[in-house]
């Protein structure tokens, strides 16, 4: 067995081992606006809140949750008592100081006012996918959901689909769609495939459409239904009926869904999330590292020198090899149970027997 004890120091580990996710996905994007202004001296000036004045502040507080962090920072060039409750205000000193980025993301990319500061602060304290125990790197940019990498290309819930598609599989009407949050692609700006119909070019959530739906329409069941009549080819309706299944158990690993329950099409795979840090209660910063590792497994499976009793090890009899061991090489893993996984990772103890010590 493998023992983390058996391994040097876990920042060598780390240089040698790991690499960010953000190297397969980067929209981020600056946005001055929002950078922590100069200190200035607030108690010593007099100021007032207008009506809000009548409030306590532990109503002051919670109003300021349920903002989101434009908003508030709107709020906070009102007054300089505004300015002095934004910037006591610990979620949104968490926010702009550990993930301002990420937030200057939402601000430009048009979908901030989705997020209530205190979600995005439930975002950024935990690391875990909202749907499998795996680390979540990113965020859903119209949920506020975080998520993992194989969630993102997996769970109907979290894909985005385009407004004709939303009519053609939920018979939603033009009202009813208006209703949902959208993104818009931005040419330059997101990293959504370019749509061929410009006037078509915003896209929605499927757990958001799927909603509205079944208080349409009553039941899953009816819904599908009506999308056998209105899909045109049998594509169109074996993706539509992957939309309306439930997500997998949340104790389930994503990657190792068997074959014939899984399905991976999204024209637009990732191009809802950003890459998203989280703030453990310690203080420490996480974004999530991928293994080098098991990129090296890859490669072994890919030139077909993979022992078959590793290969054997990895991937469950009912899985497709390479979607296996591809998806473990797309894994982020927060840094201690990236650390873990290091100790029993057959590419990590090829590519540098030195850092890591294998006791059988
Ligand atoms: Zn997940
Ligand atoms: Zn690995």
């Amino acid at each position: 067995m493998s023992n983390l004890m058996d391994l040097s120091d876990s920042e060598l580990i780390i240089k040698h081992l790991a690499s960010a996710p953000s190297s397969f996905k980067e929209i981020l994007v600056e946005l001055a606006s929002l950078r922590q202004p100069a200190e200035l001296d607030l108690l010593a000036r007099s100021s007032t809140l207008g009506v809000l004045n009548r409030l306590p502040p532990e109503i002051i507080t919670i109003i300021l949750d349920m903002l989101d962090i434009q908003s508030m920072f709107r709020f906070s060039m009102s007054s300089y008592m505004g300015y002095a409750y934004v910037h006591s205000h610990r979620k949104y000193r968490d926010l702009i100081t550990v993930a301002l980025h990420p937030v200057a993301s939402l601000v430009k990319l048009r979908v901030v006012h989705l997020h209530s500061v205190r979600e995005l602060h439930g975002a950024l304290r935990s690391g875990k996918c909202t749907y499998c125990p795996e680390y979540g790197a990113f965020l859903s940019l119209l949920s506020s959901e975080r998520c993992c990498w194989e969630c993102l290309g997996t769970n109907p819930s979290l894909k985005l689909i385009s407004g004709a598609s939303i009519r053609q599989y939920f018979a939603l009407s033009e009202e009813e769609l208006y209703q949902l949050p959208g993104l818009r692609n931005m040419p330059g700006i997101s990293h959504m495939v370019a749509d061929p119909n410009p006037s078509d070019s915003t896209f929605f959530n499927v757990k958001a459409a799927k909603a509205i739906a079944l208080t349409k329409h009553g039941s899953v069941e009816k819904i599908a239904e009506g999308m056998r009549k209105r899909c045109y080819s049998t594509a169109h309706l074996t993706f539509g009926l992957h939309l309306l299944r439930e997500p997998i158990p949340p104790d389930q690993d994503p990657l190792l869904v068997p074959d014939s329950d899984y399905l991976r099409y999204d024209l637009f795979y990732g191009g809802g999330s950003i890459p998203f840090p989280s703030l453990s209660k310690s203080g420490n910063i996480d974004h999530g590292f991928l293994c080098l590792g098991c990129r090296h497994t890859r490669t072994l499976l890919s030139r077909s020198v993979l022992p078959d009793e590793e290969l054997a090890a990895l991937v469950p009899s009912n899985c497709r090899k390479r979607r296996v061991i591809y998806g473990l090489e797309m894994r982020a893993r927060a840094r201690g149970s990236f650390l873990n996984h290091i100790a029993h990772c057959y590419g990590a103890r090829q590519m540098a027997p030195w850092l890591v010590t294998q006791n059988d």
